[in-house]
């Protein structure tokens, strides 16, 4: 505004005339400053409707990007059913770790789990050397389970296969050398060893 409160006069910011009341100050406004309050008036309209516009369109482009990447993610896809034919044209190709000890004996995982005549799932192996190489075609957060069940293993917080934890048994779970508390949750990163012991307590 244009105006400036001093003692009980209103004062004119723009030309110093003073004004017995608001209303008249808003009258000398509009007659001699007029144009240049609307003017000024109209642009701050304009870039308060253009912020706003830029934010909603923000916006949507984030719920958009957000749904995508949701519905690309939790899928109506069933990763477990993908069959690949090849190692082309996959989204991802990582190698973590996987061993397994029960009760002192290293137990390994077979060559060719999840590949059958040739068709590979998205988690298999190639060798017996625990490597597991996890090849979705789509984006995709495959996790231990994932491989688990394309095993048709059963793995998770209290058991490997049918060995399960009871009063003197106990499954620790490690990533990368650490007690880990994901289990069959973990994510699957490259080249992260991991390690399901097994043991008496
Ligand atoms: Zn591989
Ligand atoms: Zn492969």
């Amino acid at each position: 505004m244009f105006c400036l409160n001093i003692t009980e006069k209103m004062k004119c910011e723009k030309c110093d005339r003073e004004f017995d009341s608001e209303v008249a100050l808003e009258h000398h406004n509009k007659a001699k400053h007029g144009e240049v309050f609307k003017k000024s008036r109209w642009e701050n309209l304009n870039k308060k409707k253009i912020r706003n516009l830029s934010f909603s369109f923000i916006v949507v482009l984030l719920i958009g990007f957000s749904g995508f990447f949701i519905f690309d993610k939790s899928q109506n896809v069933d990763i477990l059913a993908v069959n690949l034919l090849s190692h082309d044209n996959v989204a991802l190709h990582i190698h973590p770790i996987l061993e397994i000890e029960i009760l002192g004996e290293n137990f390994p995982i077979p060559s060719n789990t999840g590949i059958t005549d040739g068709i590979m799932k998205v988690v298999h192996t190639h060798d017996s050397s625990g490597t597991l190489h996890v090849e979705p075609p789509i984006p995709y957060e495959l996790r231990l389970t994932h491989f688990f069940q394309l095993w048709s293993r059963t793995f998770n917080s209290q058991c490997i296969f049918d060995n399960c934890v009871d009063s003197e048994h106990e499954l620790l779970f490690y990533v990368n050398g650490e007690l880990n508390n994901e289990y069959e949750n973990l994510l699957l990163k490259d080249h992260d060893e991991i390690k399901i012991v097994y043991r008496e307590k």
